[in-house]
């Protein structure tokens, strides 16, 4: 028995990186998972590698920040599989420049992807996570939200959003049996984090990488498997009794003073 029998999952920017990690292990625990990504290609790798395991999956490519794609992608899970028990908020990007270099454009992404795409997706999903009885929405903070992070104003704000909003959706729909948590990611190997070469748009410059792994406790990056596993016991029965929380990956970066 998967931990995850008879559930249908929706996961954000599941081609690629911690999405497509958590689209896997839900197939692996039996969730029919819906894969939606920006892109076509990306998202069928992950398709391909549910189905090559025996999986049960579905396609729905959009954008986030769009209200009709949010509505398409939630359509998808009622019409392949019946209803929706399961969102998971991971679509994010990056963007980083140091405040006055900022524009307004780089700033609008960002936050619209990362913030206004959960808003949209969660309130699409919502109604017919109910419908089912219940079931749970997990968000993607980040360390930047909590404790800043210089060149990522736009960022920063926008994961620290996905905190106020997971308090006040756990809030809101904890009488309909919805559970609603945050995960705060710190250094995690994926396209986001990986080295910056000659030409690259996204990644970090080697010594910053290299700087940023050293102040983590641990002294190592997470992997998407290691997210995975956190969301999975948070959506299983296991995690019945969690909701509201902000829980932080990271290796120990962002630990709370109490003294
Ligand atoms: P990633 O490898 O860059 O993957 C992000 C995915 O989101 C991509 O598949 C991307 O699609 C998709 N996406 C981007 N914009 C979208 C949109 N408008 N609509 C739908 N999908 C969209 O990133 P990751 O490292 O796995 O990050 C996953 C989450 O963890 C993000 O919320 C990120 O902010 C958070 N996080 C990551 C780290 C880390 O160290 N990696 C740390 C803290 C927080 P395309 O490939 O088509 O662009």
């Amino acid at each position: 028995m998967g931990r995850l029998n008879g559930k249908v999952a929706v996961i954000t920017g599941s081609g690629r990186g911690i999405g497509q990690g958590i689209a896997v292990k839900f197939a692996q625990e039996g969730a029919a998972v819906v894969v939606c990504d920006l892109d076509a290609g990306p998202a069928q790798e992950t398709v391909d590698m549910i189905k090559n395991a025996g999986g049960k999956v579905a396609l729905c490519t959009g954008d986030v920040t769009k209200r009709e794609d949010a509505e398409k992608i939630i359509k998808t899970a009622l019409d392949e599989f019946g209803g929706i028990d399961t969102l998971v908020n991971n679509a994010g990007i990056t963007m980083d420049a140091i405040l006055h270099k900022m524009s307004e454009k780089q700033w609008d992404i960002v936050v619209d992807v990362s913030l206004k795409g959960s808003f949209l997706m969660s309130r699409a999903a919502a109604p017919h996570i109910k419908e089912r009885g219940g079931g749970t929405i997990i968000n993607f903070a980040s360390v930047a939200g909590l404790m800043g992070n210089p060149g990522q104003t736009n960022y920063s704000s926008a994961k620290a959003g996905n905190v106020g909003l997971t308090l006040s959706m756990a809030r809101e729909l904890a009488g309909d049996n919805i559970r609603v948590n945050v995960i705060a990611p710190g250094f995690i190997n994926t396209r986001m984090t990986q080295e910056k070469k000659e030409g690259d748009t996204l990644g970090i410059p080697k010594e910053l990488r290299d700087a940023a792994i050293a102040a983590i406790p641990l002294k190592r990056p997470g992997e998407p498997e290691d997210l995975a596993n956190m969301v999975l016991f948070l959506c299983s029965d296991e995690g019945n009794y969690l909701t509201g929380q902000v829980i932080n990956m990271d290796g120990g970066l962002y630990m709370k003073r109490f003294m």
